[in-house]
This record gives C-alpha cells, sequence and structure tokens, in this order.
C-alpha cells in the first residue's frame, strides 16, 4: 500500500483500437485506491501493492453455489467482469424470484471495471445484467458471442437499458481488447449455441476461463470443442486454469447431442400414435433434432408452450434457427391432424406449475389434451430438488394412460457439462500452472481440485465468493510467487429480486419476516379461519365473485390491523377438485412444512357440492412463464418465472403474536360451517413494504421488472384509464362464460392476451386483481349516487354486474 497514490490517474483504459497492452513498468502501476473506495469496507485488505501478483480473482458469485456466476479477473488493479448471473432462491426466501451478485460492490468498484465478457446465454450467466449494467459506467462494454448478445439485447430492452453501442459481438478465435487483456474466446461445447471459453493474456500472464463446457465430438451444428486452440495454449504456458466443476462426480464422459438426436428419431420413427416432446428451451441443438426426426417421420411440428419461442427467436434473428416459427402447426388446428401425423414439443419437464405439460397432466390444459395412446418423451433432466414432483406429474400422466419414455437407457438427453474423464482430460491438455474449480458447489470445487492435483498441478485452490486470489506467472527460475496468494475477503452481501421492481438485501426485502409470518402460523390460521367464516356466512349457490368480495374484505381489515399498513388482498376463489392450483401453492412452498401445514389445514365439510380453493394472495400474482430456460444441470429450484406485486406494507416490527390472540378473536366469527362451501385452502404471502421499494430504487435507478415482460417496465399498479376500459370490456364480454365455475383462469389468461394485443400488458394474475378492485368499488358505490358519479367506471360496471344480479333474481 505504501507506493499508492490517490492523486495518480485512475481513469480507466478502456477497450479502443486493436493493441494489446503493453507491459507496464512496475510498480507504479500496480494496485490503487480511489477516495471513494472509503475505509468503511475494509477494502485496504483487497489491496496489494506493487509488490504484489499482478493477476488477481474475485468471484463475486458462483463459488461454493450453483448459479449466479460472476467474477472479477484483474492484471493489478484494472479488471473486467466476467458473467453476470442469477441465482434461484431457496424454499426460505419466500416471494424472492432470483439472487443477483452484490451491485453495490460492484458500484464501488466500477471505476475499476472496463469491460464485461459473457461466456454463453444461460441465465446463471447473463441474468443478472439488467441490475449489473446500471452499477457499471455508462460506456463500459458489454461482449458477448452473436446468439448470446441476441438474448442479452431482448433482456435490456425489456428492462429500458439497452445501449446498442456498448455492446460488442466477439468471434471465437478473434482476438480483442478488453481492459487489461487481449481477450481470445474459444469454441467449446455445451448445451446452449455459441459457448465459449476465454483466453485472457496480459504481460504478466495467461488466465483460461473454460465458461460452461462439455466434450461433444459430434456437435449438431458442426462446432467441435476447440482441443487445438488448448494444445496450442498450454504450449504457450497457461499461469491459470478456471474449469466447470459441475458434473466432477460423475464419472466417465458425457453423451454426444448426436446420440440424443438419433434416440429420439428411433422412437419417432416407431410411434404409432401422437409423440409429445419435452425438453429444454434453450437447447436449440435438441430442438433442432426434434424437427429433424419430424422430418424425417413425416409428422408436423406443434408447439405447446412460450418458453420454446424466446430461444429460438434469438437463434432466428442471429441466422441459425433450426426451425421456422410460421411453418409450426398451431395448437388449436391439433384436431385437424391424424395422431399420427403429429410431434407435439411441450415445455413443462422441471413440472413448472403454468408449463403445457404439467397443466395436460391435470387435464387442464387447452391446448393438449393427453391421450392413453400417446407416447411422451422425456428428454430432459430431472433437475435435483424437482424428483418428487417430477414423479408425480409422472404418475398423473401414467393414470392417463400416455406412454412415458425417460431415463439414462433411453438416451434421450445429455448433460451440457463436462464429466470426470473430460475435466481430466483438458486439465491434461491445459497443464496450467495454476488451478482454480469454478462453477459448483464447495463439495465439487474440492472434489475438482483433487483431480487438478492427480494430474500434476502443483498449484491450486478453492476459495469461495468474495475471497481474493493473486497468482503471477511463474518464468523459468524467474520466479515472481509461489502458487496463490490470498489478497483479503469481502462480505459480500446478496440482492433480492421479487420478480417485479422490489430489488434490495435481504432486510430491505423483509425476507425474514416474510418467513416468519409464513412459518409462525399465526397469521396464517386467523387469516384461514376469518377467510372460512366469512365464506361460511356466504349464502349457498352464491356467485363465486360475492365470496371473492367477502372474503377479501374481512382479510384486508384484519391485515391492516396487525400491520398497521394498507395490504393488498386478493381472493380467488374457483371451482377446483383435482388442485392444480392447490398443487402450485404447494410446490411454491413445498420445502416448508410448517408453512403447508398451516395452509392445508382443512376447515370443510364433506358434504359439499363443489370444492373450492380460494387463494389469498397478498400482493401476489402469476405469469404463465415456464423456467425452462436454464442450465439443465444447475439445480434451479424454484418453479417458475413469476410476477410479483410487492404493494403491501408490512410493519417495521411485527407486534407480538402472542400478545395478539384477543386481537384475533375479534375476527374470527363462529363459523357457521354447514353452510360452507367447501375446502379452503389458504395461501398468504406477505410482500415486502414500499419503504423496500424506495430503497431498492434508490439503489438501482432503473426500475427492473420481470423477465419476460414487454419493452416498457409497467407500473402495476397504476393502470391507466384506457386500461381499465378495456379490461372491463373484454371481462364484460366474457361474463357469461365466467358463470361457469370451471376454467375461469383460463379466461383470464384470455383476457391477458387480448389485452396485449392491444399494447397493454398485464399478466392474467393481475387482470383478476383490478377486476376484483374494480368490482369492490363497485359495491362500495353503488348505493351512493354522488360516488357514481365521480367513478368513471361506474356505467360499466353496472352494465356487467348489475346483469348478474337480475340472472341471479331470475334463477
Ligand atoms: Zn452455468
Ligand atoms: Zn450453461
Amino acid at each position: 500500500m505504501t507506493s499508492r497514490s490517490c492523486s495518480r490517474n485512475r481513469r480507466k483504459r478502456r477497450a479502443r483500437g486493436s493493441r494489446p497492452p503493453h507491459r507496464r513498468s512496475r510498480r507504479t502501476e500496480g494496485a490503487g485506491k480511489s477516495m471513494e473506495d472509503s475505509v468503511k469496507r475494509k477494502l485496504e485488505q483487497f489491496y496489494e501493492g506493487s509488490d504484489g501478483p499482478p493477476l488477481r480473482i474475485l468471484p463475486i458469485g458462483g463459488l461454493g453455489e450453483i448459479g449466479m456466476n460472476c467474477m472479477l479477473v484483474g492484471n493489478y488493479d484494472r479488471y473486467i467482469l466476467i458473467d453476470a448471473g442469477i441465482m434461484f432462491p431457496d424454499c426460505e426466501d419466500l416471494g424472492v424470484q432470483k439472487i443477483i451478485p452484490d451491485t453495490t460492490f460492484i458500484k464501488k468498484w466500477r471505476h475499476k471495471i472496463e469491460a464485461v465478457v459473457i461466456t454463453h446465454g444461460h441465465e446463471d450467466h447473463i441474468g443478472a445484467l439488467p441490475w449489473v449494467i446500471p452499477a457499471l459506467d455508462s460506456d463500459t462494454p458489454i461482449f458477448a458471442s452473436s446468439f448470446t448478445m441476441e438474448l442479452i439485447k431482448k433482456r435490456l430492452k425489456e428492462f429500458g437499458i439497452l445501449v446498442l453501442s456498448r455492446l460488442k459481438l466477439f468471434k471465437t478465435r478473434r482476438r480483442f481488447i478488453a481492459g487489461p487483456f487481449e481477450v481470445e474466446p474459444i469454441t467449446v461445447t455445451h448445451s446452449i449455441p455459441d459457448c465459449s471459453g476465454l483466453v485472457f493474456r496480459c504481460a504478466d500472464g495467461t488466465i483460461l476461463h473454460t465458461g460452461d463446457w462439455k466434450i461433444d465430438e459430434s456437435p449438431l451444428d458442426g462446432k467441435v470443442f476447440d482441443r487445438e486452440a488448448l494444445e496450442e495454449l498450454s504450449k504457450e504456458g497457461v499461469t491459470l486454469m478456471m474449469s466447470d466443476s459441475t458434473n466432477v462426480l460423475s464419472p466417465g464422459r458425457t453423451l454426444s447431442e448426436t446420440v440424443v438426436a438419433d434416440s429420439l428419431l428411433r422412437r419417432i420413427s416407431a410411434a404409432k400414435g401422437r409423440v409429445i416432446t419435452t425438453q429444454f428451451a434453450s437447447n436449440i441443438h435438441r430442438l433442432g433434432s426434434v424437427k429433424a426426426a419430424a422430418d424425417l417421420t413425416g409428422r408436423k411440428l406443434v408447439f405447446v408452450g412460450m418458453s420454446l419461442r424466446t430461444y429460438l427467436e434469438a437463434a432466428w434473428k442471429d441466422g441459425k434457427a433450426p426451425i421456422d416459427l410460421s411453418t409450426l402447426v398451431k395448437v388449436e388446428d391439433i384436431d385437424a391432424y391424424s395422431p399420427k401425423d403429429l410431434l407435439i414439443v411441450t415445455t413443462g419437464s422441471q413440472v413448472e406449475p403454468r408449463a403445457a405439460l404439467n397443466l395436460a397432466s391435470y387435464g387442464s390444459s387447452h391446448s393438449l389434451k393427453l391421450k392413453e395412446e400417446d407416447l411422451i418423451l422425456y428428454s430432459a433432466k430431472v433437475i435435483p430438488g424437482n424428483e418428487t414432483r417430477v414423479m408425480k406429474m409422472l404418475n398423473r400422466i401414467s393414470e392417463i394412460g400416455s406412454t412415458i419414455v425417460m431415463g439414462k437407457n433411453e438416451m434421450l438427453h445429455t448433460s451440457g457439462h463436462a464429466y470426470r474423464e473430460e475435466l481430466e482430460e483438458v486439465l491434461r491438455i491445459v497443464k496450467p500452472q495454476h488451478f482454480l474449480p469454478i462453477h459448483g458447489e464447495l463439495l465439487f470445487l474440492k472434489e475438482h481440485e483433487l483431480l487438478g492435483k492427480s494430474t500434476g498441478i502443483h498449484h491450486t485452490a478453492v476459495i469461495k465468493n468474495g475471497e481474493m486470489l493473486g497468482v503471477s506467472h511463474m518464468m523459468n527460475r524467474r520466479v515472481l510467487s509461489n502458487g496463490f496468494i490470498s489478497l483479503g475477503k469481502e462480505n459480500l452481501q446478496l440482492m433480492y429480486n421479487d420478480g417485479d421492481k422490489a430489488f434490495g438485501t435481504a432486510t430491505e426485502l423483509c425476507v425474514d419476516e416474510r418467513l416468519r409470518i409464513a412459518s409462525d402460523g399465526k397469521l396464517l390460521d386467523a387469516l384461514h379461519k376469518a377467510a372460512h367464516a366469512a365464506l361460511s356466512s356466504c349464502p349457498i349457490n352464491c356467485p363465486l365473485a360475492h365470496m371473492e368480495r367477502t372474503v377479501s374484505e374481512v382479510l384486508r381489515k384484519m391485515v391492516r390491523k396487525y400491520s398497521s399498513k394498507r395490504p393488498e388482498v386478493i381472493a380467488v376463489a374457483i371451482e377446483n377438485p383435482a388442485g392444480v392450483l392447490a398443487d402450485e401453492n404447494k410446490g411454491k412452498l413445498s420445502r416448508n412444512s410448517s408453512v403447508i401445514s398451516a395452509l392445508r389445514k382443512s376447515v370443510g365439510h364433506e358434504k359439499k357440492r363443489q370444492h373450492i380453493d380460494v387463494r389469498e394472495v397478498l400482493a401476489t400474482s402469476n405469469t404463465e412463464q415456464e423456467l425452462e430456460d436454464y442450465d439443465d444441470d444447475e439445480r434451479f429450484l424454484n418453479e417458475e418465472e413469476e410476477e410479483t406485486t410487492s404493494n403491501t406494507e408490512l410493519p417495521d416490527k411485527a407486534p407480538n403474536m402472542d400478545e395478539k390472540d384477543e386481537f384475533w378473536k375479534s375476527f374470527i366469527v363462529s363459523p357457521a360451517l354447514d353452510q360452507s362451501e367447501g375446502n379452503i385452502n389458504l395461501l398468504l404471502e406477505a410482500e415486502c413494504e414500499e419503504k423496500a421499494k424506495e430503497e431498492s430504487s434508490k439503489l438501482d435507478p432503473v426500475p427492473p421488472v420481470s423477465v419476460q415482460k414487454p419493452p416498457k417496465p409497467v407500473n402495476r399498479n397504476k393502470w391507466k384509464p384506457e386500461e381499465v376500459k378495456m379490461l372491463i370490456k373484454m371481462r364484460g364480454e366474457l361474463h357469461s362464460s365466467f358463470q361457469v365455475l370451471r376454467g375461469r383462469m383460463a379466461l383470464w389468461k384470455d383476457i391477458s392476451s387480448n389485452l396485449l394485443l392491444n399494447g397493454i400488458s398485464r399478466s392474467p394474475g393481475q387482470c383478476k386483481a383490478q377486476w376484483a378492485s374494480l368490482v369492490q368499488k363497485y359495491e362500495e358505490n353503488k348505493n351512493d349516487i354522488e360516488k357514481q358519479k365521480s367513478w368513471p367506471y361506474f356505467e360499466d360496471m353496472n352494465n356487467i354486474l348489475s346483469d348478474l344480479e337480475s340472472n341471479k333474481a331470475s334463477k
């Protein structure tokens, strides 16, 4: 630190021109410290003066966990960022959709981060860009391959932060300058197109970062794993190699995609009836294999499930799509074809609640009705954590009688991550001086380290996120350092996003409080009882809308009293014997048994005409999106892409529940259970407070919105008057359909899609919630002529709802 000078010019030398970075004079170019790196964060420990090792590694995410890959690689104090991925939350992070690397740290260091380089387009490598990019300087370039860049562009556009001039395409084996390094991307094979390993060269040494990889000897796109580049690199000398540890525990080698393509073709050729496949949407090559099999067997291809299109569209823009989306048979035309002429491609291999195959397994999909004669090819892996629900879905399908083909022997799937023999082969080819395992749980990293040592590499290390390592190239006898040098540790924090605007630390998003409310059970239990009591007060045969109003009113009051703030309560009453939604709820909370027990308590009586699943969702609504776009072998635990509203306010400190027993009693009128309409399953999810949102908007000026939202971020709390009018109109047109108890969610889906056609992006849940509040407002206003006049929607609402009243009367 002694030679450091705060007044030294610390302007970044950006990637301009094609000059390779030249050797810098020693010492004066060592690590520096700017004024804004104040003592607060104890950053001093990261600073090695000019005597320290010149190459530096600081993982922000991805080491010691699966997901959130994000790493700083530096030459002295000049850094580039490799990848910016997300991780999915575990069961305890209620209402959280994405976990994002520590953007506050990235922001503090932004003056040192001269470029971002992306290895490939999986979510665990690009998903955090909408939060990471705003934390960087406004002109920091982002480098990626062309297919990956299409995905990035789409995402940044959705978040309204697309600046094309910052995006730089790279091609494999073409060197470019990024920050202090000359970067050379090399082709690696994986489970999504256009993946690269990255070679970073500077005067102080050479670093190889493999990205995610496997060795596919006969890849479908012909882009073979570039062993030659690695052999050349080995001769040149590699100071440090970092390699993907995901499958280090799997012995042997991975299968080629070609083998999978053959297996698919064999099965499809032999099939007599309809064939249905399910696979990961991001594996474009696999979709290409399905398409090829369809062509060879004379079957027409049908896509059921939206996420299939996202990646194909990116591939299409990149000019490499194996399927022309315009040639697909439309879902609604399925019945016009003989079953033996169809090949149906679906989403839902991980039982994402709203994915096509899952809905079909319940018989609840409008577009896909499974039949006994159907053959289902499960061309995916069951991601660890999803086993139980996958098995349940397969049981349901078996019940229908369809044949399911899956499992290792069928060779309908292969991993995108190298198995042990491949890992060893690459270690032996490259023979790096130093080896650092990356991309994996701590256990995998340690095992990979042992594998490295067994190939004769002396200097290996295992580090976790926030631990900084330094390394020097060893040249002949002029050894600058011996092995890795620890350069300090930073307590990085995780950032959370709720799928909507809320973004911040666990404290800011009240993650603990959510869990406490959920696991304590008292609030849930009280709400549950109150909901039931309210329901009991409804007359027999009363419309579902009336039940919803009654229940939400009671719950709103109750939560308001509990939290002293205004909650948003959405009650959804549906007839639901098999319980698609109940199962969905269960899925969301399936790793929290105490929550489930609170939720599952059934207080209904059995002599019912119908079962009703009342979901009380505080400020929560779902979208249709499936989570198929992720790295297949990585352990993503969440169920679906979900939009979440966060306008419920919770208290800073929840009241002591024990003291509140009397409080609860006041709400729970003695329930007349005999009148009850049915089973009630209650899901309560308390969302975070406005304050957290404000805080988060301070941290991050860009309002992040859910992944698959259309370009403009939507403030869901503010429906524009014309949007409301449109909603009322559409809901009104379907009013008679809504009186049928079954399939009401599908109607909301239709409304949502129709709104989208009119340029209005609202999820079915949002439409439903908005309608519920309109109905409530209508109820409040209908007996007050003054209020009727001042409320612009009264007439429209009255046209719809007064009909209902008269219909009811006439029955
Ligand atoms: Zn990955
Ligand atoms: Zn990947």
